[in-house]
């Protein structure tokens, strides 16, 4: 499009150029619409130019985004990996824990059993020591039966003591028989007491073993508790450890959470960046459009200078105030909807009277003759597609100010000159009595009127010839 423009300025400059060497009114309108429109063309160029960079700008800033991202997914799937990891750890303290709680359970279950054991060690012992007490007291009361039977029979015999027994015997005979007696009663209570020692003895024994006995499941159950207290430690630690897990697992899913986020965030930073890319290259487009309708008035007011000298594409004055018309007739009316039998269709809702007539020259119109009709109509009135046809031109246009012109494609085009706003744009496809503009009083006009062109080619023609009135 560029180029195809600077092709154009080349094109202009001579034809500018060698219009201006003539000197003539025209040629300095024509000249002042074209640098017009090759100003307009620069500043259009300029805006696409500031937009391109602002796309630019946008696509390095999605691709930082986007780079971004990726990294957050590297780094997330990095952290859920870690997370897991924690799981299978804390999932094999949790066995260990476990194991070490059966383990203590167990030693629980020893240690009672120790304890149950030593209490009827105790027991045991204490009946053990009752039987030796007992055994004890018989001792005694046998010792003392003795020492009564001796004192008794000392006594009987009238001396105090045992010599005194033997010589104080009667007899030799007495005295034996007193002896044997002796001799027997101390033979007997010596083995009754030598029995009780022997049974006590036994006893003492039994109470010694039982004491050993306990002494050892003390020793046992002290094991046992000491094994419990490691089992316990060992617990504890794994305890620890476990809840270290748990403090770093947390970290690593507040990590997860946080990158979600940032995720989150860029995310709907591409989406507006993309949205703003859109309305840049929205912007762009219309652009372009703007562009190719200057240059296509451009190339048209070339055309119509090459062609017919100096009659088409400069200004037009239409007269609203009725003076100025040719014929002096004030006919109004509405032909809207209305088509001729050729195909062309009435451009207008409505009018007052057609103020200015084609091929007239008056006192707006001394150095070239009128190159359409123009119609008095109401500001705001719409203006028609006399045929349908596309767009070559929707814009400012010089003295025809808002302008819109349409190509029939059969070499026909038709011109809708000074409207106060337009409803169509360049490159449009248009139907036959579909709206396109608005009658207002935009370029060289002195009040509301549609200056009106039909032209063959790069000539004009009377519309008043084509369109019913
Ligand atoms: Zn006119």
């Amino acid at each position: 499009m560029q180029s195809k423009f600077r092709l154009l300025q080349k094109m202009t400059a001579t034809v500018i150029a060698a219009l201006l060497v003539m000197g003539s009114m025209p040629a300095v309108a024509f000249a002042s619409t074209i640098s017009d429109k090759q100003e307009e063309i620069a500043d259009l160029e300029k805006q696409q130019q500031d937009l391109q960079d602002k796309i630019s700008g946008i696509d390095s800033d999605i691709e930082d985004e986007e780079a971004k991202q990726e990294a957050y997914l590297q780094e997330m799937s990095n952290v859920r990996e870690q997370i897991e990891l924690y799981d299978d750890q804390i999932g094999d303290v949790n066995t260990d824990i476990e194991d070490l709680e059966s383990q203590i359970s167990e030693l629980n279950d020893q240690i009672d059993e120790l304890n149950d054991e030593i209490e009827d060690t105790n027991e045991e012992i204490e009946v053990k020591q009752e039987e030796i007490a007992q055994k004890q007291a018989e001792l005694e009361e046998a010792d003392q039966k003795f020492k009564d039977r001796l004192s008794a029979m000392y006594m009987s015999s009238g001396s105090l003591s045992i010599l005194n027994v033997i010589l104080g015997a009667d007899s030799f005979s007495d005295y034996l028989s007193q002896a044997q007696a002796l001799e027997n009663i101390s033979d007997n209570d010596q083995a009754l007491m030598d029995e009780l020692e022997e049974c006590k003895a036994e006893l003492q024994a039994l109470e010694d073993e039982l004491e050993t006995y306990k002494t050892d499941l003390e020793d046992s159950k002290e094991e046992v508790e000491s094994k419990k207290s490691e089992v316990e430690d060992v617990k504890a630690e794994q305890e620890d450890k476990k809840a270290e897990l748990e403090t770093l697992q947390s970290e690593q899913q507040s990590k997860a959470d946080e990158l979600d986020s940032l995720q989150a965030e860029s995310e709907a930073l591409v989406e507006s960046l993309n949205s703003d890319k859109s309305d840049a290259e929205a912007d762009i487009a219309q652009i372009e459009a703007d562009i190719a309708a200057a240059e296509a008035v451009i190339e048209q007011a070339i055309q119509n200078s090459q062609n017919s000298g100096s009659s088409g594409g400069s200004t037009d004055n239409g007269s609203s105030d009725g003076s100025s018309s040719s014929d002096g007739s004030s006919g109004s009316g509405s032909s809207s909807g209305s088509t001729s039998s050729s195909g062309w269709a009435f451009p207008l809702a409505s009018y007052s009277y057609i103020s200015t007539y084609y091929g007239v020259s008056d006192a707006w119109h001394t150095t070239h003759t009128h190159a359409g009709v123009d119609f008095a109509a109401a500001s705001g009135t719409s203006i028609y597609a006399t045929r349908g046809g596309t767009v070559v031109l929707a814009g400012w246009n010089g003295g025809y100010g808002y302008c819109v012109m349409i190509n029939h494609g059969d070499g026909m085009y038709s011109l809708y000159a000074h409207c106060s706003s337009l409803a169509v744009s360049y490159g449009q496809s248009v139907s036959q009595g579909q709206t396109i503009a608005y009658v207002g009083s935009t370029g060289n006009s002195t009040g509301p009127h549609l200056h009106f062109e039909i032209r063959n080619g790069s000539s004009t023609v009377n519309p008043l010839n084509y369109i019913p009135v």
